[in-house]
């Protein structure tokens, strides 16, 4: 990439209250196609901010499973378009009144994480406790870049914030590469706890997926006081990793319900699973979740997020065991900040720097893509700007 505008003295550049200079362009990595590399590109970074919005320059993104599917054409998303939804970055230009989730006016220099989506906060949804499903939805990673302000996906050097965006302070202390996943994967599985009653001490908790959902849920679980924190999945790396993320046992045998829930109930003893959660994509494993809950268990479905995700369950289980079944998608921004804060509280008791490797250059996309599919690691990451501020 070319950096030289930024040093040039005579370009039209806008300069912030700290004098950090940006450049009116930058390159981003554009997706045109499924199974076509990306192509990197200049953009004009956006000009005279709207109010509640803010501009950053990416630290740090990291290649999230979903953008695998969409550039292997396993899901049909609008092109062409700027990947990447998981990243940190420093804000270097603020709209009008621009303000962090909880109120405090958001400075240029600081290194924050936000959302995944911008909400209009006036809709149905918004007004019922649902911003992530806000009829004006704008996510992240997902929009063409024909259209203004073209610059909001994670595979580029500087991304737009939208007015409406959940944005939070990057805890200090934490490595760029264990910050950037946190608002995709961590802020969902803190969403589906909350949305499942909370865990309790001592309850037995089934994970049935041990990638970076299931490793996540693992040590929330665990530091919710879980009894036991039981993880099944058919990929013996994966299994074995989690058990550094609290992880008290793993199957790896069988992704068959009768096995799972058989493997469950014989390893928690008494009356069953008290909490179990879906977060591996199979279906499957709602079956395997229910014949392994106790009665009065809750299941919790959060990875069955392509079509046709079809499950097979008897009505009457669900009635007579009186099972809680909820699914959720996305997350509420607070779950984004609470994320936040377990990583802080957290980070010296779980390797969470281990998940996110290698980390290469942004202009290096092509080959980091060809390594997030080999599934070695929970994510690569792209290094998007040289330096900081
Ligand atoms: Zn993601
Ligand atoms: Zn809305």
């Amino acid at each position: 990439m070319k950096h030289e505008q930024e040093r040039s003295p005579n370009m039209n550049t806008i300069t912030t209250p700290t004098q950090r200079i940006v450049p009116e362009h930058c390159n981003a990595a554009v997706f045109e196609a499924p199974n076509v590399p990306m192509q990197f590109k200049q953009f004009a970074i956006p000009r005279n901010l709207p109010p509640g919005s803010a501009l950053c320059r990416i630290r740090l993104s990291t290649i999230c499973g979903s953008d695998l599917h969409t550039l292997l054409g396993r899901r049909n998303e609008p092109a062409p378009s700027i990947l990447g939804h998981e990243s940190v970055g420093d804000v270097v230009a603020v709209g009008e009144c621009a303000r962090y989730w909880n109120g405090a006016a958001l400075q240029v220099g600081d290194r924050v994480s936000w959302t995944i989506m911008a909400s209009c906060g006036e809709c149905f949804f918004c007004t019922h406790d649902l911003p992530q499903k806000c009829i004006h939805l704008k996510k992240y990673g997902h929009s063409l870049t024909s259209v203004w302000p073209g610059l909001t996906g994670g595979y580029a050097e500087y991304i737009f914030l939208y007015p409406g965006t959940g944005i939070f302070p990057a805890p200090a202390g934490l490595d760029d590469a264990v910050i950037a996943p946190a608002n995709c994967a961590l802020a969902t599985v803190v969403c589906a706890i909350d949305s499942i009653g909370g865990i309790a001490p001592g309850e037995r908790v089934l994970i049935c997926g041990a990638g970076l959902l299931g490793t996540y849920l693992a040590a929330l679980a665990k530091e919710a006081g879980a009894g036991m924190v039981m993880v099944a999945d058919i990929n013996p790396s994966r299994a074995e990793a989690i058990r550094h993320f609290g992880a008290d046992t793993v199957f790896t045998q069988s992704p068959e319900p009768d096995a799972v829930a058989r493997w469950a109930r014989d390893t928690c003893g008494g009356e069953g699973v008290d909490v179990a959660f879906e977060v591996c994509g199979d279906p499957r494993a709602v079956t395997a979740s229910m014949e392994a809950l106790r009665i009065g268990g809750r299941l919790l479905v959060a990875g069955l997020v392509s079509p046709n995700r079809c499950f097979s369950v008897d009505g009457n289980t669900l009635t007579r065991k009186c099972l809680t079944l909820r699914g959720i998608h996305n997350y509420h921004p607070a779950h984004l900040g609470k994320g936040l804060d377990f990583l802080a509280a957290t980070a010296g008791k779980y390797p969470y720097r281990d998940l996110v490797t290698p980390i290469l250059d942004l202009d290096d996309i092509q080959r980091a893509v060809e390594l997030a599919q080999t599934g070695a690691s929970a994510r690569v990451g792209l290094q998007c700007s040289k330096t900081g501020l």
